[in-house]
């Protein structure tokens, strides 16, 4: 789960924002909200294993500290769209499996026994991909939400450009099967569609 105690502080700085400057926040702020206020310079996912997320390759050499192979930004959007799609209007067209708590976001799956392992950060010498895949620059995730097809998560995205949890996203990709996003420092300020 999110640290709510950080959430806390937040909640806080966004009504200390509000006392000094007269700007009108929502008094019931988002978790979402509350994140949006943060850069940055480290970020520890909290709903996925560092292993999700890089080749076994380069967990083996780094551990933990294999974070630094990706950009925070997509690691928190990671974490912004499994929250989103626990909820928003997700769970109504598409409900969870039978007793199943939360839904399943699935990157890579080789520490669950499963061949994925270049969804996530994908080193240089990696076989499959475009030579300059924001995979390689650690910007970039292929991600399967368990009961949504991609082409819904990439329709919300589209449609939810003001929603904090896309704020960080560059760049997706069209008609593919799984919801590829990255944070490519691209030359627009809107979200690039690419592919097909
Ligand atoms: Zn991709």
């Amino acid at each position: 789960m999110l640290d709510f105690k950080r959430v806390q502080r937040y909640t806080d700085a966004v009504g200390a924002v509000r006392d000094a400057t007269g700007m009108l926040h929502s008094s019931a702020a988002t978790m979402m909200d509350c994140m949006y206020q943060e850069n940055y310079r480290h970020y520890q996912p909290q709903h996925f294993d560092v292993r999700e997320l890089v080749p076994r390759r380069e967990f083996d050499a780094l551990g933990d500290k294999a974070l630094i192979l990706l950009d925070a930004r997509i690691v928190w959007t990671a974490d912004a769209l499994w929250e989103v799609s626990q909820k928003e209007c997700f769970v109504g067209a598409y409900p969870l499996p039978e007793k199943q708590k939360n839904r399943r976001v699935w990157c890579n799956t080789w520490m669950f026994g499963g061949q994925a392992q270049y969804r996530g950060y994908r080193p240089h010498d990696a076989a499959i991909g475009a030579v300059h895949s924001q995979h390689r620059y650690g910007r970039a995730l292929d991600l399967h939400f368990d009961g949504i097809p991609a082409d819904t998560m990439r329709k919300w995205i589209l449609a939810n450009t003001g929603h904090a949890a896309t704020r960080y996203i560059s760049a997706i990709e069209d008609d593919v099967s799984w919801l590829h996003v990255d944070c490519r420092n691209s030359s627009s300020d809107e979200i690039v569609v690419f592919g097909a």
